[in-house]
């Protein structure tokens, strides 16, 4: 489909955005279904977000995805969120709606990493409902992790392995309200041998293994892995991690980040398209490109 005077659009805000997939994943996705859009990757520097944010609403775009360094700043400019988005305090997804009555454009916020995220999960449920989990790391994809296991599967735990305890402090706080099993904990990294030896559910939610530092591992002790684990690494380049390698070697399940990151960008899509993602081809498009 050529770019013509019809072509609607669709941006990343971000800084950098250099390295994204998503023009990737959308603009095969536009293509394959014959849509007239197209997904460009802006950068943004913090200074010039609320112009930015206004340029959608301007200019009549489809809606934008936000990336570091803006999802948590970008909320104050929205018109509204949804509950996922609240409870996170980050938004990866605005939606430009175009009320009925023809009033201005609406910005509404979601998170669509929580959904990405339980998309690999949920055909696991079994396994995990009740069960102990731990997630190394606190920021902001941590906190969509914790969101996303605490109402998903009312675990018995969950711990987040942090370097710096108090910086995990804010994110347990803040999730008190969605912590109906009193399950959140917090426990520094060097001490979280016994937790990885006995949760069902491993999450790597800190960028360590990331290329090009793919000898680092948020666990570098392959002998804790269990047989019958599920471990998740949400880094997704390379596909897989160390963390990855080791705890399959031991018999888990391993689970890469490019299912969230398929997952988070099919959930968005839907809501700018109406109609579903065709992840097999994206699938396709990031393992050739
Ligand atoms: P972030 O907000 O910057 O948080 C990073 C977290 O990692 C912080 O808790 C930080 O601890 C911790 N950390 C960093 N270096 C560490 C180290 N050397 N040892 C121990 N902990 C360390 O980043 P984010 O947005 O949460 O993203 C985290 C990772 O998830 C990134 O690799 C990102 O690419 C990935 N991700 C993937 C997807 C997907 O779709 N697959 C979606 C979102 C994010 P401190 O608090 O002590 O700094």
């Amino acid at each position: 489909m050529s770019v013509d005077a019809h072509t609607r659009l669709v941006g990343l805000l971000g800084h950098p955005v250099g390295h994204s997939r998503s023009p990737l994943i959308h603009n095969t996705a536009f293509r394959v279904q014959r849509i007239n859009a197209v997904y460009v990757a802006l950068p943004v520097l913090p200074e010039q977000l609320a112009d930015a944010v206004a340029g959608l609403r301007a200019m009549q775009f489809l809606g934008a995805n936000v990336t570091i360094p803006h999802k948590q700043a970008v909320l104050p400019f929205l018109d509204r969120c949804s509950r996922r988005a609240e409870a996170v305090g980050a938004v990866n997804t605005i939606v430009c709606q175009q009320p009925e009555d023809g009033g201005p454009i609406q910005l509404y916020g979601d998170n669509t990493d929580v959904r990405g995220f339980l998309a690999p999960l949920l055909p696991h449920a079994d396994l995990l409902e009740g069960t102990e989990m731990l997630i190394f790391g606190n920021g902001g994809a941590a906190r969509a992790v914790a969101y996303g296991l605490l109402t998903t599967f009312r675990p018995r735990r969950v711990t987040l392995a942090a370097r710096t305890p108090q910086h995990a402090e804010p994110l347990v706080h803040d999730l008190a309200a969605y912590d109906e099993t009193d399950a959140l904990r917090i426990v520094q990294i060097a001490d979280a041998g016994p937790l990885v030896r006995r949760s069902q559910l491993l999450v790597n939610a800190t960028p360590l293994g990331m290329t090009p530092n793919v000898e680092a591992t948020p666990w570098p002790f392959p002998e804790d892995f269990q047989d019958g684990q599920l471990v998740y690494d949400l880094v997704y380049e390379p596909r897989h991690t160390l963390f990855l390698q080791d705890a399959a070697v031991r018999g888990a399940t391993a689970i890469g980040g490019l299912e969230m990151l398929i997952g988070q960008a099919s959930a968005a899509y839907r809501q700018w398209i109406d109609q579903p993602m065709p992840e097999e081809a994206v699938r396709q498009a990031l393992r050739e490109g």
